[in-house]
């Protein structure tokens, strides 16, 4: 699994794939995400990450760890273009908040 962390939130993460198992926490606790109000049959279903009524900015995570929030979004050029501005590639490939320096502020 290609897992990138993000240096500046430990808590996001742009991956390949699901996770298995939360890089931040250890536990076998991501889901699916989704935001706004499920029904009981959804919620306790354990099957989905629930994110509550606010969608991550700009682009909501993919998936979600149930037991400590962190988030996932997959390797796609569509997030990573949603993300665009909020994170970027470093000259090295790792991923930074924030405008690459090279660009004029
Ligand atoms: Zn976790």
């Amino acid at each position: 699994m290609n897992c990138n962390p993000i240096p500046e939130r430990e808590d996001w993460f742009i991956t390949d794939r699901k996770p298995t198992i939360c890089p931040r926490c250890g536990k076998k606790e991501v889901r699916p995400s989704m935001f706004g109000m499920p029904s009981p049959e959804v919620w306790e279903s354990g099957k989905w990450h629930i994110a509550g009524c606010m969608p991550d900015f700009p682009e909501h995570r993919t998936w979600g760890c149930r037991n400590c929030d962190a988030a996932f979004w997959k390797d796609t050029k569509h997030n990573l273009g949603r993300l665009h501005g909020v994170v970027h590639r470093d000259k090295e490939g790792k991923l930074r908040l924030g405008y690459p320096e090279s660009m004029p502020q």
